[in-house]
């Protein structure tokens, strides 16, 4: 949110958000649908530290990366340890993998995260600097069923936060052999002086860290470079081609549409054959709601046995720009109307016992006017507003006005003898 308010001369950095109650009702609302569609899979939640060493992300997500080259929040902490505020999800998974020796009691695992990320990018709309994803990854199997899983899920979350027609595209890198004869013959193109000229200077470094990732690169004149560049499937192996085939024949048998984008390769080092994005309509630039892929190579890269895994991450802000989720305000079941010093002390006993029936239950606590906390018992939806004063008091009869149903009666003041329902039916 902007806005002009009252400046104390402090404000949040640059590309971080503050969520008011409306909207992190919208978020929690979400998180729940998420939590819900994760475990209708058989997906657990796995909460990670928010820091971790710096070793990990530049062993796990690649020292060729964007991401570690120009947008890890890093720092030197009190006891000289190079630390990082986690820029994605998946490094910190393999590592509590690893860590806790999950491989060794089951070969198999589905887990899933929901959190803060921090990347320290140009923040524009859909690229903030805090932004938060779900994540969740399959790992153990190498079956293209696995990539199907993943990518069902994806598509069930995608509908079930109502994000409008999410595209899917999907496309194979390869594995080793495959990426190691792209890579050569990508450089031989990439580095001939014709093409080498119009790169970015990121594209040009890239020739020599990791020529695929200019495939990635969002200038148009890269993008013209790389247009009649040597294509990755050209290199695929024989296993490769089936294991591709076989992810598409599943999506082909659950009936989810998909597009192939041979320039699709996601930026990570760690990826090998099936990668995936869906693109959300209604976004401008920044339209990729949810990417993942197959990274076989990563637990090993971390110190761990060769181990398959596939699993995606999906950007929580730019889903929730454009879902269709209603938001419905909440609504205050009974308003407390205090109106004298008595009755401005009894209420807080009132509130009590209102919500030891389950109700929910306010006051104002500023000793305003009946006009004013009527008010307020408007602002909040009360479905009852139930008036104590003097004279209720001394008769030992509340005043019990019903909102919602525009009536109005006497009650007995002796909270043993309510019921919700006078209150909330
Ligand atoms: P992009 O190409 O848009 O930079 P990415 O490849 O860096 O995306 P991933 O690391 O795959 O993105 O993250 C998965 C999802 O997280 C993205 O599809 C996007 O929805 C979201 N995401 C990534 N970076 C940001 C950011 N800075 N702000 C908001 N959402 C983001
Ligand atoms: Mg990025």
């Amino acid at each position: 949110m902007t806005g002009s308010g009252q400046d104390s001369g402090l404000q949040r950095l640059a590309g971080m958000a503050d969520l008011l109650p409306l909207e992190s009702k919208r978020w929690v609302a979400a998180e729940a649908i998420v939590r819900a569609t994760m475990r209708q899979y058989g997906f657990g939640e796995i909460r990670c530290p928010i820091m971790e060493p710096t070793e990990l992300f530049e062993r796990g997500t690649g020292t060729a990366t964007d991401i570690v080259q120009k947008e890890m929040y890093t720092f030197t902490d009190r006891g000289d340890r190079s630390v990082t505020l986690r820029p994605e999800g998946t490094p910190s998974v393999v590592r509590a993998f690893l860590e806790e020796s999950l491989g060794a009691k089951r070969p198999s695992w589905k887990l899933f995260y929901i959190g803060p990320m921090f990347r320290a990018e140009r923040p524009q709309q859909g690229r903030l600097r805090q932004f938060h994803q779900f994540g969740a990854e399959l790992i153990g199997p190498a079956a293209p069923e696995a990539d199907v899983e993943l990518i069902a899920l994806g598509d069930a979350m995608l509908r079930n936060l109502d994000v409008p027609v999410p595209r899917l595209v999907i496309n194979s890198i390869g594995d080793k052999q495959a990426r190691a004869d792209h890579d050569a013959a990508l450089r031989d193109y990439l580095t001939a002086p014709a093409a080498f000229a119009r790169l970015c200077a990121d594209c040009r470094r890239r020739t020599q860290t990791n020529p695929l990732r200019v495939f990635d690169c969002k200038n148009e004149q890269c993008q013209e470079v790389i247009a009649a560049a040597p294509m990755i499937d050209r290199f695929l192996t024989d296993e490769d081609r089936h294991h591709f085939d076989a992810v598409r024949a599943g999506l082909d048998r659950l009936r989810i549409g998909y597009e192939i984008d041979s320039r699709l390769v996601r930026g990570l080092d760690y990826y090998t054959r099936t990668t995936f994005e869906f693109k959300a309509a209604g976004l401008g630039a920044q339209d990729a709601v949810c990417g993942g892929g197959r990274y076989d190579g990563l637990v090993e890269v971390l110190g761990g046995p060769p181990t398959p895994a596939v699993g995606f991450a999906a950007g929580f802000e730019r889903i929730l720009a454009v879902s269709k989720l209603p938001v419905d305000e909440d609504r205050l079941d009974v308003f407390v109307c205090a109106l004298g010093d008595a009755a401005f002390e009894l209420t807080s006993q009132i509130l009590a016992a209102l919500r030891q029936l389950g109700l929910s239950a306010d006051r104002d606590f500023l000793r305003r006017g009946l006009k004013a906390q009527m008010k307020e018992a408007d602002r909040l939806r009360a479905r009852s507003v139930l008036i104590i004063g003097d004279d209720e008091i001394a008769k030992r009869r509340f005043t019990l006005r019903r909102m919602d149903k525009a009536e109005q009666r006497e009650i007995d003041a002796e909270p043993s003898q309510w019921t919700v329902d006078e209150f909330r039916k």
